[in-house]
């Protein structure tokens, strides 16, 4: 496993970070997960693009140009000699005396390169368990921070309950998954929750707009309850790990009669188009 600490290359197994590096103690970073398929990282330019978003959202001066990062992991994906993997990378406000206050030292960058989490076969061709919960996180959702308590106290709970996630309700409607944004077709119509500060605008989401309007599906970006993606014909969660994974139950109660849908099932055919080719 490779890894990457501020200028150098190490095994990410070996990696240790000082105890007043403030990703460690505040969670005061952001992050993203890229995608390695047959040795090319997908979409990249849109994971750069929302970093720099996110570093700038928290007042975090990144330590390296976009370009240099780009650089950074390609050599990594050369090192790591894996095909098919997982780029993780963070950047974090640096290693100080911990103080609240914004320290005068320069940002850390991170990264580890690993073989890709894989979703069984199965879970594609029979849909997964969800469960609802409230969305207990904060007012700013739409960085992609280190923060991620609420999102792994949501996601052991659907694990506890057989499921594979949670769906997050704020206000009574679904904002998005503990780590996926959520779709649901009806009536030939593909629904996802408005890009607002309360979700991550993800990078699978926006990929998968963009095909189904290329494939003539009629979008409405808007909010809608758990009656509503219950009552749906089909229903799926995207993210740069799962890519279009089908829901079959929410709650135990089973989406039409829980088989992936068509709609589903072309969009994710379409979706990994986009990096076969
Ligand atoms: N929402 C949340 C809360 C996430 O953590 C993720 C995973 N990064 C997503 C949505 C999906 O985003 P992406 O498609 O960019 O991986």
């Amino acid at each position: 496993n490779i890894g990457f600490i501020n200028g150098e290359y190490i095994n990410a197994d070996e990696a240790v970070i000082p105890i007043d590096e403030r990703g460690h103690q505040f969670g005061d970073g952001v992050y993203e997960v890229v995608k390695i398929y047959n040795s090319l990282p997908f979409l990249l330019d849109e994971h750069l693009t929302r970093l720099k978003e996110s570093a700038s959202a928290i007042q975090l001066k990144l330590p390296y140009s976009l370009d240099d990062i780009k650089k950074i992991i390609l050599e990594g994906i050369k090192r790591s000699e894996l095909l098919n993997a997982e780029v993780y990378f963070q950047v974090t406000r640096g290693i100080a005396p911990r103080n609240h206050l914004f320290p005068n030292v320069s940002a850390s960058f991170t990264m580890t390169i690993k073989p890709a989490r894989k979703v069984s076969e199965q879970s594609y061709y029979k849909g997964i368990k969800t469960i609802t919960t409230k969305d207990e996180r904060w007012a700013n959702c739409h960085i992609k921070s280190l923060n991620l308590l609420p999102n792994v106290l949501a996601k052991q709970k659907a694990n506890n309950e057989e499921s594979y996630e949670a769906i997050l309700i704020k206000d009574g409607y679904v904002t998005e998954g503990s780590s996926t944004n959520v779709f649901v077709v009806k009536n030939n119509t593909l629904y996802t929750t408005p890009l607002t500060n309360n979700i991550l605008s993800g990078i699978t989401r926006k990929n998968v707009l963009k095909l189904a309007q290329k494939l003539d599906v009629e979008v409405l970006e808007k909010s809608f309850t758990t009656e509503f993606l219950i009552s749906g014909d089909e229903a799926f969660l995207t993210s740069t790990t799962v890519e279009v994974l089908p829901i079959r139950s929410v709650n135990n109660k089973v989406i039409l009669n829980g088989d992936p849908g068509p709609i589903t099932k072309l969009l994710h055919e379409s979706f990994r188009q986009l990096y076969a080719e």
